[in-house]
C-alpha cells in the first residue's frame, strides 16, 4: 500500500480526497419518475426478497431509446414497458432497458421489472437467530442512504429524483411490516399476510424503507396522527422511556420550522444489528435497538433523546426539503444536528445547549486536526458515504448557529421558515439556503458561507489583554494563528465581527460589550473604560466556531472562571488557568469544581485539574467524587486515572466494588483502576488482585448495553504486559458473547497487544484475521480499530485484505486510514513516542519535588499570593 496522503498534506492538514476520488454529478434525466410501486414477497428463512418493481416515468424529451437504472446484484427476470416485454442488458450494476418505442413527451412509460435478490449484502438485511445467538429476533430491515436502495430494488438511485411510493409485501404471520406513508390495506392469506403501504408525498429512493418483525408496539399520537414506537416484544416500557418525548418534539419542530409535520404518521422502529444510529426514512425512522434505555441508563444518557430529535428533524430537513446531491448533505445533517442543540435548549436550558454546542465543535475540531480538513460542500470523493463525517454534522450545526447569531433569533427563524416553505417537496442546494435567507431578511450571508462552508477550517485565536491604569485603556490583542498572510485559501485570515466584553464582578451580570471587526493576522484594540474591569470575555456568547487560547493574567482568568455568565467562557478560563499550573490555579479550579452552578463547567474543571502535574491536585479532585451530577463523577474518575497513586486507586476502587447509580460512572471506574494499577507505582496493588476484581465485574455485572462490563474490558486492556489479562480478553471475543461486550473485547485487543510477547502478538493477529472475515459492519470496524493500534507490519496486511473484501465504503476508508496509523506506529515516530514515554516518567518523578517546592513557596509568600 503506498504512503498515500501522508505526503499530500494541505497547510498541515491531511487531504480528504483519497486516491481514486473524482467529481460526482447527478446523471442526465430521461424524465421525471412519478411513482414507484414495489410488490414484494419475503422468504425470510432463505433470505429472499422477490417481486415486481413498477416505475411510472414521464419522459422529458422525445427519442430516448435506452433507460439506464441502478440495480446491484439483483436477479432480473423480465422487463415490461406498457405491458409488452422489452429487451434488456444487465451487468450486475446497471440495468439497460432497450425501448421498442422511443420516448415521446407527454406519453408516460409504465415499467415493470420482475426481479429477486437472495442473501443480499447491502440494502436489505435479514436478521435471524443462529447457533451462537439463539435469542436473536427475526427481522428484516432496509437501509437506502446513500446509494444502497439499488441493492434491493431497481431504481434511478440519486436524490434528485422525487416520486410518490408504494410498497406491498407478503410476509409470514405473525410478523408485521412498517413502511413509508399510510397503511392502506392488509390482506390475510392463509399463513401469510400482505401489508400495503402508500406514500402520497414525493421523496427520493434513499428514503424508501421496509421493516419487518413480530414487533411490540407503543401507540401515541400528535395532532391526530399516529406516533408509534415499534420494538422487540417485552421492551415497550423502554420504548416509552426512550421515545416518549416524540409528540412534544413534533409540536416544537413544527412551530420552529414554520410548517406542521406533513406526513400521515410518524413511526420509529428499533431494529437489531442496525449499522447506523438511526435513519430518517420518510415517516418511518429506523433506530438501533441499542438506543433503548432502561431505568438506570436514562439517568445520564441524553444520546437517545438527541438521536430521536435528530431523525425527526430530518422529516423536514432531508425528507420534505430534499438535497439535490450528496455534496449538499450538510444542509440536512447540519440542521438535524443543530436540532439537538435547539432541543437541549428547550428541555434543559441555555447553559446545557451552549455546552452541547461546544462538544459538537470539539468533535469537528478533532476530525479537522487528526483526520483531514475539507470544505463542507464538495463533490469530489470516492464514495458518497465518505461525506457523512463530522464536517457536515457537527460543523454544519455550528454553522447554523452562526447564521442564527448573525441574524438574531427572530430573523433566523423567519429565514428557516421561508426556506422550508419555499422548497417543500423539492430539491435544494446550498445556494437555495442563502437565497431564502436573503429573501426573508435582506441579509447576504455569502461572506459567512465563503469562510465556513465553501472553504475548510476555522480561525484559531490567541487573545491577550493588558490594562493601562493611567490612560484607563484596556488593550486586547487578537492573533489568528492559522493565518499566514495569504489572501485566500486555508492560510487566509477570517473576517468576522466579534463582540468583546468587559465584566465587573461586583456590579451586575451584564458585560460592557463592544463589537470589533477581526480580519487580520494580528490586531490590537483599545477600549477606554471608566474603571479597570475584573475580566474580559472574547466572543461574548461564544457563538463563532473557533479555537481560542487566552493569555490573560491569572487574576482576570480567576474572575472570569467565577463570574462570566457564559459557561463556555468559564471553561476557556479554566483551560487557561490550568496551563499556568501552580497552586493559585489549583485553588481557583478547586473552588469552581465545588461551586460552579453548571455541571458542564464542573466536568471540564475536573478534566483541567488532571492536566496540572502537582500532587496537591489529588485532594482537590477527590472531593468531586461526591458531586450530585453523574457526568461530573465520571469526569473526576477519568481524571483520577492521570494520578497514578495508591490513594487514587483506593478512591476509585470503591466505585467498582460498591457501584454508582450511573452505569457510565461504574464503567469509568473499571477502566481507571486498570490504568492506575498497570502503571509503574512504587506501592502498586498486586496485579492478580486487580485482575480478579475486573474479572468479577465481567462475571457478575451483565447489564444495559454492556456498558459496565465494557468498562472492565477497557481496564483489562491496560495490562499490556499481562498474559492473564490477554487470555481473559480473548475469551470475550468468542462468538456467543453478547454483541456489545464482544465488540469492546475485540477493540481492546489492539491496546493490550503493544507489550505482549511475540507469540502472543501472533495469536492476537490470527484471532483478528479470523474475525475480519465476519461481514457485520460493527465487527469489521472493531477489528480495524484494534489493528490500527498495533505496532507490527503484519497488521497492515490484514487491514489491506479487509479493505479489499468489505462491502462497506466506510470500512474501506477507515481501513486505509488505519494502515497509515500502523505505518506511523512502526516508523520513526515509534522511537519518538518511546522517548516521550521516558520523558513522562522523568516528569512524574520530578512532580513530587515540584509539588513540595510549590508548598514551600506558598508558605513563604503567605496565603493568597498571586503568581
Ligand atoms: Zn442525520
Amino acid at each position: 500500500m503506498p504512503h498515500f496522503y501522508l505526503d499530500t498534506e494541505n497547510n498541515g492538514h491531511k487531504n480528504f480526497e483519497l486516491p481514486g476520488a473524482k467529481p460526482h454529478y447527478n446523471p442526465d434525466r430521461p424524465g421525471q419518475v412519478e411513482h414507484i410501486f414495489l410488490d414484494l414477497s419475503l422468504d425470510i428463512p432463505n433470505q429472499i426478497c422477490c417481486g415486481v418493481c413498477h416505475i411510472r416515468l414521464l419522459p422529458i424529451r422525445d427519442g430516448i431509446e435506452r433507460l439506464i437504472l441502478d440495480a446491484v446484484n439483483l436477479n432480473i427476470q423480465s422487463v415490461e414497458v406498457d405491458g409488452a416485454l422489452e429487451k434488456f442488458a444487465y451487468d450486475g450494476e446497471k440495468l439497460a432497458i432497450q425501448l421498442t418505442q422511443p420516448t415521446k413527451i407527454g406519453h408516460r412509460l409504465l415499467i415493470a421489472i420482475a426481479y429477486s435478490v437472495q442473501k443480499p449484502q447491502r440494502g436489505i438485511y435479514f436478521i435471524q437467530p443462529d447457533k451462537y445467538y439463539p435469542e436473536k429476533p427475526i427481522q428484516v430491515w432496509t437501509q437506502g442512504e446513500d446509494e444502497d436502495s439499488r441493492f434491493w430494488f431497481p431504481c434511478f438511485d440519486y436524490p434528485g429524483q422525487l416520486s410518490t411510493s408504494e410498497i406491498r409485501v407478503r410476509i409470514a404471520k405473525p410478523l408485521i411490516a412498517i413502511s413509508n406513508g399510510e397503511l392502506i390495506n392488509t390482506i390475510e392469506d392463509g399463513a401469510s399476510r400482505i401489508y400495503h403501504w402508500s406514500q402520497h408525498q414525493v421523496h427520493p429512493t434513499y428514503l424508501m424503507t421496509l421493516a419487518v418483525s413480530d414487533f411490540g408496539v407503543v401507540e401515541d399520537k400528535w395532532a391526530g396522527k399516529p406516533v408509534n414506537y415499534y420494538v422487540e416484544k417485552g421492551r415497550e416500557a423502554d420504548a416509552q422511556r426512550s421515545m416518549g418525548k416524540t409528540p412534544r418534539m413534533l409540536a416544537y419542530l413544527s412551530e420552529k420550522y414554520g410548517c406542521p409535520y406533513v406526513f400521515p404518521k410518524y413511526a420509529q422502529v428499533c431494529v437489531d444489528d442496525f449499522i447506523f444510529g438511526g435513519m430518517e426514512n420518510t415517516s418511518a425512522t429506523l433506530l438501533t435497538d441499542r438506543c433503548l434505555l432502561d431505568e438506570r441508563a436514562v439517568l445520564d444518557n441524553r444520546n437517545t433523546e438527541s438521536l430521536v430529535v435528530h431523525e425527526l428533524a430530518h422529516q423536514w430537513f432531508g425528507n420534505l426539503v430534499v438535497i439535490k446531491h450528496w455534496s449538499h448533505a450538510w444542509i440536512k445533517e447540519g440542521m438535524a444536528s443543530y436540532s439537538e442543540v435547539m432541543w437541549t435548549e428547550n428541555e434543559y436550558g441555555s447553559q446545557d445547549a451552549a455546552y452541547y454546542r461546544l462538544l459538537e465543535a470539539r468533535s469537528y475540531l478533532s476530525e479537522d486536526s487528526s483526520r483531514y480538513r475539507r470544505p463542507m460542500v464538495t463533490h469530489v470523493y470516492r464514495e458518497a458515504i465518505e461525506l457523512y463525517d463530522r464536517h457536515i454534522y457537527e460543523k454544519g450545526s455550528c454553522v447554523y448557529h452562526m447564521i442564527r447569531t448573525e441574524l438574531g433569533d427572530e430573523l433566523f427563524w423567519k429565514a428557516i421558515q421561508t426556506f422550508v416553505q419555499d422548497n417543500a417537496h423539492q430539491t435544494v442546494e446550498t445556494i437555495d439556503l442563502l437565497r431564502a435567507i436573503e429573501k426573508a431578511t435582506g441579509r447576504n450571508l455569502a461572506f459567512l458561507f465563503d469562510q465556513y462552508v465553501y472553504r475548510g477550517g476555522h480561525p484559531d485565536f490567541k487573545v491577550s489583554y493588558s490594562w493601562d491604569g493611567e490612560a484607563k485603556l484596556a488593550k486586547v490583542t487578537v492573533t489568528q494563528t492559522q493565518a499566514n498572510g495569504e489572501k485566500d485559501g486555508l492560510g487566509a485570515s477570517f473576517n468576522l465581527r466579534i463582540p468583546i466584553g468587559f465584566g465587573y464582578s461586583q456590579q451586575s451580570k451584564e458585560l460592557k460589550t463592544f463589537i470589533v471587526r477581526v480580519n487580520e493576522k494580528e490586531q490590537s484594540f483599545y477600549f477606554p473604560l471608566g474603571e479597570k474591569p475584573d475580566f474580559i470575555s472574547f466572543d461574548v456568547g461564544n457563538n463563532y466556531l473557533k479555537t481560542v487560547s487566552l493569555e490573560y493574567p491569572v487574576p482576570e482568568l480567576k474572575a472570569q472562571l467565577q463570574f462570566d455568565p457564559n459557561p463556555i467562557s468559564r471553561i476557556y478560563a479554566a483551560e487557561a488557568l490550568a496551563k499556568k499550573g501552580a497552586l493559585e490555579a489549583i485553588k481557583a479550579l478547586s473552588s469552581a469544581l465545588k461551586n460552579d452552578p453548571f455541571w458542564g463547567v464542573r466536568v471540564e474543571v475536573a478534566r483541567q485539574l488532571a492536566e496540572i502535574k502537582l500532587d496537591q491536585v489529588f485532594e482537590v479532585l477527590v472531593v468531586g467524587l461526591e458531586d450530585p451530577s453523574p457526568f461530573v463523577r465520571k469526569a473526576v474518575i477519568q481524571s483520577l486515572a492521570q494520578i497514578k497513586t495508591h490513594a487514587s486507586y483506593k478512591a476509585v476502587k470503591g466505585f467498582v466494588q460498591n457501584g454508582d447509580p450511573s452505569y457510565y460512572v461504574e464503567a469509568a471506574a473499571c477502566k481507571t483502576v486498570g490504568v492506575i494499577a498497570s502503571a509503574n507505582l512504587e506501592d502498586k496493588p498486586q496485579e492478580d488482585k486487580v485482575l480478579k476484581l475486573l474479572k468479577s465485574v465481567l462475571e457478575e455485572r451483565a447489564g444495559w448495553n454492556e456498558v459496565v462490563r465494557s468498562g472492565a474490558i477497557a481496564g483489562l486492556a491496560e495490562f499490556k504486559n499481562s498474559e492473564a489479562a490477554l487470555n481473559l480478553l480473548l475469551e470475550y471475543t468468542k462468538l456467543g458473547v453478547s454483541r456489545p461486550l464482544r465488540l469492546s473485547a475485540i477493540r481492546a485487543l489492539g491496546k493490550i497487544s503493544v507489550g505482549q510477547s511475540a507469540a502472543n502478538i501472533e495469536h492476537i493477529l490470527d484471532r483478528l484475521a479470523e474475525m475480519a472475515k465476519e461481514t457485520f459492519f460493527l465487527t469489521q470496524v472493531a477489528v480495524l480499530t484494534a489493528l490500527g493500534q498495533m505496532e507490527t507490519p503484519k497488521a497492515i496486511s490484514i487491514l489491506q485484505s479487509l479493505a479489499h473484501q468489505t462491502a462497506d465504503g466506510r470500512v474501506r476508508r477507515y481501513a486505509e486510514e488505519e494502515i497509515v496509523k500502523v505505518q506511523k506506529n512502526i516508523g520513526p515516530e515509534k522511537t519518538l513516542r518511546q522517548l516521550r514515554e521516558e520523558l513522562n516518567q522523568l516528569k512524574q518523578q520530578n512532580q513530587e519535588l515540584k509539588s513540595r517546592l510549590e508548598n514551600l513557596e506558598a508558605k513563604s509568600e503567605g496565603v493568597g499570593c498571586r503568581v
